[in-house]
């Protein structure tokens, strides 16, 4: 399904970014593992990777931070000679009801979940654009489409994300490229492990589906529009939560 392309995932050491490095590889695409903190884990990503017989590319980069962001998007170039597609994954939670958050702990989650994506998106873009063919899938959240209490700073940028994923698929269609976003609901990694047990369940009972969803779950979506199969949807935010929504 992806046979012959390349691709840079954010955030791919764990969690949802770990699954969907893997899912890419398996379906045959050159995957670049980037990471910020979880070295030692990302290095295993990248081993599994190349194990497949595909080629991983380990890139450390803060996606808050514009400089690394471009150094990121340099060596993809040098490894590569091409990117066809980008998966703005890398994210964090700073939870606080809205009368209780630090400026700090607002502009943290904004710089890495909403800022980070447009800084990636920015060098994708240049470089898909010159080639005429690109995917590009951005991680938001049912939080994003919803809200969510105790969560003004994640609910923003992630409903950022679904307003920048419609303005560049607008920006990018008349050069083949394709944006979209996926908004997952209770996925088991470690963003949600730190939910209190009582969380979970009220969680649980909301979804029809009766379980948390698993990275892989948001993983074989995520490759669906990264493929040519999806050639067709742009714009879009798929919302896969188990029915919770419903
Ligand atoms: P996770 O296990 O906590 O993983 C978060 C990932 O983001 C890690 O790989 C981390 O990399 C990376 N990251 C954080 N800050 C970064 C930075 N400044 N630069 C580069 N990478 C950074 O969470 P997850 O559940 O897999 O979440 C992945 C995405 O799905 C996030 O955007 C999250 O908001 C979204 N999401 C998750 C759920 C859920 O229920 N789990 C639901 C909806 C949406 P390092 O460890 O290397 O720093």
């Amino acid at each position: 399904m992806l046979t012959g392309k390349t691709a840079l995932v954010t955030g791919a050491g764990r969690g949802i970014g770990r699954a969907i490095a893997l899912a890419f590889a398996e379906y045959g695409a050159d995957v670049a593992v980037n990471y910020n903190g979880s070295a030692e884990s990302a290095k295993a990503v990248a081993d599994e990777i190349t194990a497949m017989g595909r080629k991983a590319v380990l890139i450390k980069a803060d996606v808050s931070d514009a400089a690394a962001c471009a150094e990121m998007f340099k060596k993809v170039g040098e490894e590569f000679g091409k990117l066809d597609i980008l998966v703005n994954n890398a994210g964090i939670t700073k939870d606080n009801l809205t009368v209780r958050m630090s400026e700090e702990e607002f502009d943290r989650v904004i710089d890495i979940n909403l800022k980070g994506a447009f800084l990636c998106m920015k060098q994708a873009g240049a470089m898909m654009m010159k080639k005429r063919y690109g995917r590009i899938i951005n991680i938001s959240s049912i939080s994003g489409v919803r809200g969510n209490a105790g969560q003004i700073n994640y609910c923003a940028a992630k409903a950022g994300i679904i307003g920048m994923t419609k303005s560049l698929a607008k920006e990018l269609a008349g050069r083949n490229v394709t944006v979209n976003a996926v908004a997952p609901g209770y996925i088991d990694s470690d963003m949600t492990a730190v939910l209190s047990d009582k969380v979970r369940e009220a969680a649980l009972a909301n979804i029809p589906l009766g379980r948390m969803g698993q990275p892989r779950d948001i993983a074989e979506a995520v490759a669906f529009l990264a493929s040519d199969r999806a050639s067709y949807i742009t714009g879009q935010t798929i919302i896969i939560d188990g029915g919770m929504g419903i």
